[in-house]
């Protein structure tokens, strides 16, 4: 029988942690306890931390969204949070269902470090920094340093995910995926793309295709210079499809229960193509 600490406040569940060091977070328990439940995991003392307000803050800037690591899905899909960050808002309304969406917390996707985690691509793509706090006090850090491998994050003994901070920029975002049906999906396939007009400059993350979560740096370069940033007139089709086929090489998937690597490579270029039209589709220079 496990001991479980009701952490209310950052101080506490901190205090739990250092009291436990073989402690367990347990935020919306919609990964951690289907794991409990099959058998993988066993857990010895438990801290709770769905009660802890400073995880469930988020604030809006001009230039800056800040999500606390419990903020739930559903809450990301609320305004104005939603339209401050709208493609974290279109990824959380893709995940599992109302249920999921009400418990299930940024902390927590970030936490299981999978790369099919529906708002990581959209973390990535805004520029996140992942903000943790433990016993050495607060480290911030991309998520290519916070993810290091399949479900493996670098996070210390004693530490909490507290926020990620990112970017706003002045475009349009676009988070799709691909799965087997329409809901209740893990991701086959995801990407994410942001447009920012000010720095004439696309940004696009892939989910699911890879073992970490690859920004297509190449395709990202290549077709920032072919887009006509002083006018609205869409993008071309045929720059759309090769930036599509850049966004599929800058991929790297397997073979595995719920897709090939050849469909998943295919797929991704399919999103990256639709992503870069809709984000530059006529009116697409507008605040978003
Ligand atoms: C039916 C179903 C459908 C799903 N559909 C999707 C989907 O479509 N897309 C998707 O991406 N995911 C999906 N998931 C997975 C899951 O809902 C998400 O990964 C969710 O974000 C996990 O959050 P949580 O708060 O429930 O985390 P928990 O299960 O409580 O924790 C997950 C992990 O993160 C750690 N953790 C949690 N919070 C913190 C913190 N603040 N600091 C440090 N560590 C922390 C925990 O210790 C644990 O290791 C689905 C799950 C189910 C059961």
């Amino acid at each position: 029988m496990s001991d479980v600490v009701v952490a209310l406040s950052l101080d506490e569940a901190l205090g739990a942690l250092s009291d436990y060091p073989d402690a367990t977070v347990l935020a919306g328990g919609t990964d951690l306890m289907v794991e409990v439940n099959r058998g993988l995991r066993r857990l010895s003392h438990v801290v709770g931390v769905s009660k802890v307000p400073e995880l469930r803050e988020w604030s809006i800037a001009d230039d800056r969204v800040v999500v606390g690591g419990g903020v739930t899905y559903t809450e990301m899909m609320a305004t104005p949070l939603a339209d401050a960050a709208p493609a974290l808002a279109q990824a959380a309304r893709t995940v599992g269902s109302p249920p999921i969406r009400n418990a299930g917390t940024l902390g927590g996707n970030l936490g299981t470090a999978s790369p099919a985690g529906d708002t990581l691509p959209v973390l990535a793509a805004l520029n996140a920094e992942i903000v943790v706090v433990g016993p050495d006090g607060e480290r911030r850090m991309g998520l290519d340093d916070f993810m290091v491998g399949v479900k493996r994050t670098s996070l210390r003994p004693g530490e909490l995910i507290v926020r990620a901070e990112m970017d706003r920029p002045q475009g349009r975002q676009e988070f799709l995926k691909i799965g087997p049906r329409n809901a209740m999906v893990i991701s086959m396939a995801g990407l994410a793309l942001v447009a920012d007009h000010d720095a004439r400059a696309v940004r696009c993350a892939l989910g699911a295709v890879a073992a970490g979560i690859p920004r297509a740096r190449e395709a990202e370069a290549w077709v920032a210079e072919r887009i006509d940033w002083d006018n609205d007139a869409g993008v071309d089709h045929a720059v759309a499809a090769e930036f599509g086929q850049q966004v599929a090489a800058a991929s790297a998937p397997i073979d595995d229960h719920r897709s090939s690597a050849a469909y998943r490579r295919h797929a991704v270029g399919v999103l990256a193509t639709r992503a870069l039209k809709r984000a530059f589709a006529q009116g697409g220079s507008s605040d978003a």
